[in-house]
């Protein structure tokens, strides 16, 4: 795996390699991703091979700008046009009905695509210096843990990218929220750090292919427990106890932020449980609480 610093030079290597069809690991604000060139349908399907992704599992667009999304849609309803302008750049996918601009296996043969702006310097270079939409699933096996660091990407995803471009540390640090903007409201499909006071998708309702109750794991199995014991390792939010327990901070943004970093740090160590404090219950922390659950598999 090769790890570049984001130069002038870099970026023109790594945008060659986009346009050429090739695999780039990308930073992002959330988590780093494997970009492709989302027009591409041979760049798309080396990206599910690299990832072990089902292909039934959509892919996200990112792209520089709101006038830039609207040439992948066939339509983009007011207030989906609303949360763009609050939220973009940012942690905040739309899914909008696609335009004919996007291969089906990018929407995994869905006629609508996931857009967003990711609010990152060197995501932002890349996809205007490849002058590509590119699309961009966390740069880790399927199911596993997404890396926030380029140090984090593991080398079985790595070894398939053309380069990884270090953008320093992931500062949301957990995948974006992916709001269905299809029908005349609009509906959480997976909850992230940008939180709208909408509905969440209930398990009838419209629902997100690649949404799967296990995802986002450590290697060693995770529980959710009230407190760690003196000889556990996990994630605290108190003092620790042992080496193995790493606290936490006790606010959400901050927490998110570290979260996979600290469960990447704890895997390496191999201990037969990774226990994770319970964090509290209030809507501010609901993104975290659906990627603990997902992690522990529940
Ligand atoms: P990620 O795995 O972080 O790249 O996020 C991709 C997820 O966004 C997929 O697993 C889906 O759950 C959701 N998604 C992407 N495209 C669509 C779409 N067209 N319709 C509904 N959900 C989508
Ligand atoms: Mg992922």
């Amino acid at each position: 795996m090769r790890i570049e610093q984001p130069t002038d030079e870099a970026l023109k290597e790594a945008a060659a390699a986009i346009r050429a069809g090739r695999l780039i690991g990308m930073p992002t604000e959330t988590v780093y991703g494997v970009a492709a060139d989302a027009t591409n349908p041979e760049a798309v399907l080396a990206t599910f091979e690299a990832k072990g992704r089902p292909a039934e599992n959509p892919l996200i667009v990112h792209v520089a700008s709101i006038e830039d999304a609207r040439r992948l849609v066939s339509g983009f309803p007011a207030y989906a046009l609303t949360l763009a302008e609050m939220y973009w750049p940012g942690p905040m996918t739309l899914v909008l009905p696609k335009g004919p601009q996007v291969p089906p296996e990018t929407t995994a043969g869905l006629e609508t695509v996931a857009v967003r702006v990711p609010d990152h310097p060197v995501a932002l270079r890349l996809i205007a210096a490849s002058g590509r939409p590119i699309s961009a699933p966390s740069a880790n096996r399927f199911m596993g843990l997404s890396p926030t660091s380029a140090e984090d990407i593991e080398p079985s995803v790595g070894d398939r990218l053309h380069m990884v471009l270090d953008g320093g540390r992931c500062r949301v640090g957990i995948e974006s929220t992916v709001v269905d903007c299809t029908g005349d409201r609009p509906l959480v499909l997976r909850p992230g750090m940008a939180a709208i006071a909408t509905e969440a998708a209930a398990p009838s309702d419209r629902r997100s292919p690649g949404m799967y109750p296990r995802h986002y794991s450590p290697r060693s199995p995770l529980r959710i427990v009230e407190s760690l014991g003196a000889r556990d390792a996990g994630i605290t939010l108190k003092v620790p106890q042992n080496p193995l327990q790493i606290r936490l901070p006790s606010e959400p943004v901050a927490y998110a932020s570290e979260l996979y970093a600290t469960l990447h740090l704890l895997d390496r160590c191999k201990p037969p449980e990774i226990l994770v404090e319970a964090p509290p219950t209030s809507q501010d922390w609901a993104a975290i609480w659906d990627r603990l659950r997902k992690a522990q598999g529940s």
